[in-house]
């Protein structure tokens, strides 16, 4: 080999071991080849740098070629081509070479070329550097970076000065600035005015605890305020010294809104659930808690509070004439009423259809509740206009008072339920207090409920008839079917004390629908024994009108199973009944009237009804009510009204009976102002069927 240098062999020797041994500490290997006698020298060091010995494998050009990489073989030879077309002196190129056990070595290639004269290449002489590490750190890290530059959060890093050194997508897409706006920047861009002040404290969080995290409000490029969390960790060298800042931002927008809208649907739901849909009011389970949380209050400060049951008389009556809608405005209307009078501290409930309830807070007397139910009773009676017409609605309001009446929630309001059925009963549109005799009353109530149930089934009903007479001949000419109760523990019960329960609960229809059959099977019975009692006076519940739609079938069909002639039948309605009824109630009357079936009004006199309405009315007969008759003797007033009667019966041409004469005088006096027909104690009580025949019928037992 010619170096240009004169040595001595041994010189030589050293020399080159020196080389070899610095070489092989620098990674770094030699080689040699020598275009003209193709002689190829590896030194030993790259042979070991492959896995090898340095007598396994020959100084030859194939040796290197052999386990070169075949994507890196072409490269190289490109470049060594290029260089040598221009005659470049200086030859750099990293490659790859197969590792003995088949891993891949990374060299760094150098090497000088010489040329002759001539300019043709004569040697080329230089040194591969493994730079296996160096390079897959290189190859890590920029997978790394390509993965940060492709991550949709935001992340950023930052000197510790806070200028900004890298800007990835995320950053972009998340704060709008690109990686040219951005880097060389302050981060501090990103902080509103009064954030940045935190900013400086940073540095020292992160040397303390390695990491910092930090929820808070970000402006974008756009001048837009963000939710952002970031997390910052400090970016060291590789000596352990920080220099600079990592910042992992993510844009809470999306997670914030998302919360939003579950915190939204959240309270809607617990709205709904609490509140009822057609008046926004609370609802019953609402109230509840209302209520229990007033009786822990009203315990501690030992105020007491007061418990209002509204509810709104006859509200069927609306929704079934005019409509649910109407009923549903109407609703709407008390509600916002009632509303406009409670203070705010007080609580308005809906509990369903037409009840509704006010939780009153500290009063300091009893006036003052009882000021609040006049004051709502008058609200409620305020005329009410929807799409042209106008209605009338009054309530009825039960009060109880905590903890003078109960102490717990559940009986308070049963107590103030209780308290309005009793205001009810008094005629309606008026309040009651709660008082313990209201709730024997109720149970009182629900037994009779339970046991009028079962009275038709156990055959506890029985007819007792009375004649009425006609007292010109003074014969019988008709009876009037009443019924009697043979209570299983209570003994003989009258009508009065059963009949409105039994038209409140329905049951009347079906305790009519008995009767009338067992009456007109008795009477036609009569007619078919050749006696004459006749006519049939029955007392009609308009509810039969109202609540059973099959009610003239029934009629027809009793009609003629028991071969019963129409003109023997007359129907009783009470005054007081027939006047509110509605147009349909009285097309099925005056159907029933052409069929020949007589009408006549019970209780007349009672009822306040007007000429013009009677006018109109399908009816036959008054029936004088017997309160008129009772005194008639003594009070004038009386004399007057039943004079009146008799008067408008005849303009009318309707019939007339007095019901309830007891004496002689009385029935002089009637007979005297032209009132022929009569019923009453005088002639005979109300009497059992067999009573009849005996005495009125002529039939002999
Ligand atoms: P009402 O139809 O006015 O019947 C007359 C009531 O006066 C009967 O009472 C009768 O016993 C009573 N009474 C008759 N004459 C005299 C008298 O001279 N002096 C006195 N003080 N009272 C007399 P009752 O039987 O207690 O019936 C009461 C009411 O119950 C009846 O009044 C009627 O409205 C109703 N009612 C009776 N039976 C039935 C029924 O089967 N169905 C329906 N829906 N109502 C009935
Ligand atoms: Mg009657
Ligand atoms: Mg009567």
């Amino acid at each position: 080999m010619d170096m240009g240098i004169d040595m001595r062999g041994e010189e030589r020797d050293l020399l080159k071991e020196r080389i070899e041994l610095a070489l092989q500490g620098s990674k770094t290997s030699v080689l040699d080849w020598d275009f003209s006698s193709n002689a190829f020298y590896i030194s030993p060091s790259w042979k070991e740098m492959l896995g090898y010995r340095d007598e396994e494998l020959k100084n030859s050009t194939r040796t290197w070629k052999k386990r070169v990489h075949k994507d890196d073989l072409l490269s190289v030879l490109v470049l060594l081509r290029k260089s040598e077309r221009e005659k470049k002196s200086n030859f750099e190129i990293t490659h790859r070479l197969k590792h003995r056990d088949g891993h891949w070595v990374w060299v760094l290639g150098r090497a000088k070329i010489l040329y002759d004269k001539n300019g043709k290449k004569v040697r080329m002489i230089g040194t591969h550097t493994n730079i296996t590490e160096e390079k897959e750190l290189q190859l890590k890290y920029f997978y790394q970076s390509q993965m940060i530059e492709q991550i949709h959060d935001s992340v950023t890093t930052t000197d510790l000065k806070g200028k900004i050194v890298s800007w990835n997508k995320g950053s972009e897409k998340t704060f709008g600035y690109t990686a040219e706006e951005a880097v060389g920047q302050s981060i501090a861009m990103l902080y509103r005015e009064e954030d940045r002040a935190s900013l400086a404290s940073y540095n020292a969080i992160l040397i303390e605890n390695g990491i910092h995290n930090v929820d808070i409000e970000l402006v974008t490029k756009s001048k837009k305020l963000i939710p952002i969390s970031f997390s910052l960790t400090l970016l060291r060298d590789e000596n352990g010294n920080p220099i600079g800042v990592v910042g992992i931002n993510k844009d809470n927008t999306a997670r914030k809104k998302a919360e939003e809208a579950l915190l939204e649907q959240k309270e809607l739901l617990h709205y709904q659930a609490h509140h009822d849909a057609l008046t926004e009011l609370p609802n019953r389970i609402l109230f509840t808690q209302r209520m229990e949380k007033c009786i822990e209050r009203s315990n501690r400060s030992k105020i007491g509070f007061a418990l209002f049951f509204i509810d709104l008389d006859k509200f069927k009556d609306i929704n079934d004439s005019l409509g649910h809608e109407i009923g549903d405005k109407v609703l709407k209307i008390i509600a916002s009423r009632l509303n406009a009078i409670i203070r705010k501290e007080d609580t308005l409930a809906r509990l369903s259809g037409d009840e509704f309830t006010i939780i009153m807070g500290d009063f300091k007397e009893e006036k003052d509740i009882s000021n609040l139910a006049e004051k709502i009773l008058m609200i409620l009676a305020e005329p009410i206009h929807i799409d042209r017409e106008l209605l009338y609605v009054s309530g009825s309001i039960g009060i109880s008072i905590y903890p003078e009446h109960a102490v717990d929630a559940e009986y308070l309001l049963k107590y103030a339920d209780t308290a309005m059925y009793n205001a009810k009963g008094e005629g309606r549109n008026t309040y009651k207090f709660y008082a313990s005799w209201m709730t024997e009353l109720a149970w009182e109530h629900m037994s009779m409920k339970t046991s009028l149930r079962q009275a038709i089934d156990n055959e506890e009903f029985f007819i007792h008839y009375q004649p009425q007479i006609d007292t010109f001949s003074n014969t019988m000419v008709g009876l009037e079917a009443l019924i009697r109760w043979q209570h299983p523990t209570k003994g003989l019960l009258s009508p009065s004390s059963f009949i409105a329960l039994a038209e409140e609960t329905g049951l009347i229809v079906e305790i009519d629908r008995w009767m009338m059959k067992s009456a007109m099977k008795q009477i036609s019975h009569w007619y078919a024994m050749g006696l004459n009692p006749g006519i049939l006076a029955l007392n009609l519940s308009i509810k039969q009108l109202e609540g059973n739609a099959f009610f003239i079938e029934e009629l027809k069909d009793n009609l003629e199973t028991y071969s019963f002639k129409s003109e023997w039948l007359e129907l009783e309605i009470t005054e007081r009944q027939m006047m509110k009824k509605t147009e349909d109630v009285i097309a099925k009357l005056r159907e029933i009237n052409d069929l020949g079936i007589g009408i006549s009004i019970d209780d007349f006199g009672t009822g306040y009804s007007s000429l013009s309405i009677l006018k109109r009315l399908p009816i036959n007969r008054l029936k004088i009510d017997r309160s008129f008759i009772d005194d008639i003797l003594e009070d004038k007033d009386d004399v007057a009204i039943v004079k009146a009667i008799m008067a408008l019966g005849k303009s009318l041409k309707l019939d007339l009976i007095a019901e309830g004469v007891e004496t002689a005088e009385q029935r002089d006096f009637l007979i005297d102002k032209g009132c022929t027909h009569m019923q009453g104690h005088y002639f005979s009580h109300p009497v059992f069927a067999e009573e009849i025949e005996k005495k009125w019928l002529g039939v002999k037992h």
